[in-house]
């Protein structure tokens, strides 16, 4: 077998909160070999680290700036300069209906001191420690909501490729994915934009469901042959590349990776969270391993990258 990837979600968003420095530096440390990040824009058109175009659920927005909700009570990053968003607390992630912890059991919410960062902070973090430590570890960023920053006047695609080239990431040598749902704007990225880095095509996880023809062989085959016009990889669901378990308690694979791979496309599903496992799953290091023996994936996102590399290595040296 390859030595499948693995892509730090959020950073080590299991033991720290999501998109921190902090918690990429961690992710780093623990041997991850790339680290992702969801890309928003500023108001001043700056590229920032932040999972959501709403930023409530993760700062302190609402106490700092009271009066700059949107209609619909929310707090976007697009209406904040970069230096007014640099002026707010992260925190773990607060769930919007509840106002409770989304994963209970992880870094206490509103403790300690944390930042937005912008994309250049963070690459330049990397980059650093790849100089320090003579590693290469890779970044793995995803452009969010393209169609929503066009219907706001700004073009975050094209912006964040400049970033990206100013930077060093050019082709598909260097250590970067780029990701996006959108579908259009995937193409686009390639076929107007001239992204030469590789690109992975993420699809939702209400794309297929088990039972319907999104699973049937030829269908998925033509899909991906589509795919494979543009991109170089899927980041599915997990519940698209494995199913469930029989009554053994075997995986159920589904054609999906086969079918990726028949096209020339790696597959990198999301996401492994050992606080949030499949209703048919019971131990993290077991569904690991069906993930990387069973399934036959090239790769994948984890919110606990210490487990998943120390699986992924236990196997690789044959004592796992
Ligand atoms: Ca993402």
């Amino acid at each position: 077998m390859t030595q499948p990837i693995v892509i730090a979600h959020r950073g080590a968003s299991g033991y720290l909160p999501e998109h921190t420095l902090e918690a990429k530096a961690l992710a780093y440390a623990m041997g991850a070999d790339y680290l992702e990040q969801d890309c928003v824009l500023t108001r001043d058109d700056v590229p920032v680290v932040l999972h959501d175009v709403h930023i409530d659920t993760v700062t302190n927005v609402a106490n700092v700036f009271a009066d700059r909700a949107r209609d619909d009570g929310r707090f976007y990053a697009i209406d904040f300069t970069v230096e007014e968003l640099k002026s707010l607390r992260v925190t773990e992630r607060i769930d919007h209906e509840t106002g409770k912890p989304v994963f209970p059991g992880r870094f206490p919410a509103g403790k300690s001191r944390f930042e937005v960062p912008t994309l250049v902070e963070e690459i330049e973090m990397i980059q650093g420690l790849n100089r320090s430590t003579g590693k290469n570890i890779g970044i793995y960023p995803e452009i969010k909501a393209p169609a929503w920053h066009h219907e706001q006047g700004k073009d975050l695609s094209r912006i964040l490729l400049n970033v990206l080239h100013e930077n060093g990431y050019r082709t598909k040598d260097d250590a970067c994915f780029v990701q996006c749902f959108d579908v259009e704007e995937t193409r686009r990225l390639r076929e107007d934009l001239d992204c030469q880095m590789q690109l992975v095509q993420l699809i939702g996880d209400k794309k297929w469901s088990r039972d319907d023809a999104g699973f049937d062989e030829d269908y998925i085959s033509e899909e991906m042959s589509k795919i494979a016009e543009y991109a170089d990889g899927i980041g599915p669901a997990l519940p698209h590349v494995i199913s469930g378990a029989d009554a053994s308690g075997k995986p159920m694979v589904t054609p999906l990776v086969a079918a990726a791979h028949k096209h020339g496309l790696v597959v990198h599903p999301y996401t492994l969270r050992a606080d949030s496992m499949p209703e048919w799953a019971n131990n993290f290091e077991a569904l690991l391993r069906m993930c990387y023996e069973d399934a036959n994936l090239d790769g994948l996102f984890t919110d606990f990258p210490d487990r998943a590399v120390q699986v992924r290595n236990q196997l690789m040296r044959g004592d796992g």
